[in-house]
């Protein structure tokens, strides 16, 4: 089975975009922060902890995070899409271990693109209307900076597999959203 990342900066539209191609196709759409938010909203000494990380917008622990992955693949017959992971080059590197260990592989990596004055304009827009605790602006730059320092490596471990599909973001949704399926389209005649 072919399972699809979709890869970028905080901001870009990532679940937004997930969400639609997995309406359409049928597949599953995972996003870790969804499943990090329901964690944070339990009263356990987990979810205290996942809360505290996310509200000042640094990466939650490679290990919570793998445990959530390898629990939804064991549990997904259909395509997945990943989304918000991987985040770090070691969960890169597990995610390859969790899908080769259940006979599936990642096809194709959609990478965002969104100018970096762009995102803060967005995020900051989001904050105004979104109840998320972390789009606020302090926290909207440390995630950017966590971005920046620890994830943008992981396009580079895709990179030289040759499974990075650039998307220009810059435009509406709609716009993204019809150039990310016609480049797909374009990548299964080739493959
Ligand atoms: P955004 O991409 O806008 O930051 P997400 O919902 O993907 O939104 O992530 C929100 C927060 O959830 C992150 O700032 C981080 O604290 C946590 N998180 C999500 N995915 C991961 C991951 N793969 N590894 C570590 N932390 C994560």
């Amino acid at each position: 089975m072919n399972d699809l990342v979709i890869f970028g900066p905080p901001g870009a539209g990532k679940g937004t975009h997930a969400d639609r191609l997995c309406r359409h196709f049928g597949w599953r759409h995972l996003s870790t922060g969804e499943v990090l938010r329901a964690e944070a909203a339990a009263d356990t000494q987990l979810g205290r902890h996942v809360a505290r990380l996310m509200a000042e917008g640094s990466l939650v622990g490679d290990d919570i995070v793998n445990q959530i992955i390898g629990k939804a693949i064991a549990e997904t017959a259909t395509p997945i899409v990943f989304d918000g992971y991987p985040r770090t080059l070691e969960q890169a590197r597990m995610l390859d271990v969790l899908l080769g260990q259940a006979g599936r592989q990642i096809s194709h990596v959609l990478s965002i693109e969104v100018p970096r004055e762009e995102l803060i304009l967005r995020l900051e827009q989001r904050s105004e209307i979104s109840n998320r605790a972390d789009d606020n602006a302090a926290t909207i730059l440390h995630r950017l900076y966590e971005y920046e320092t620890k994830s943008s490596h992981v396009i580079g471990y895709y990179r030289e597999r040759g499974l990075v599909v650039p998307i220009d973001a810059s435009g509406s949704i709609e716009a993204t959203q019809a150039r990310i399926r016609e480049r797909l389209q374009e990548q299964r005649k080739i493959a």
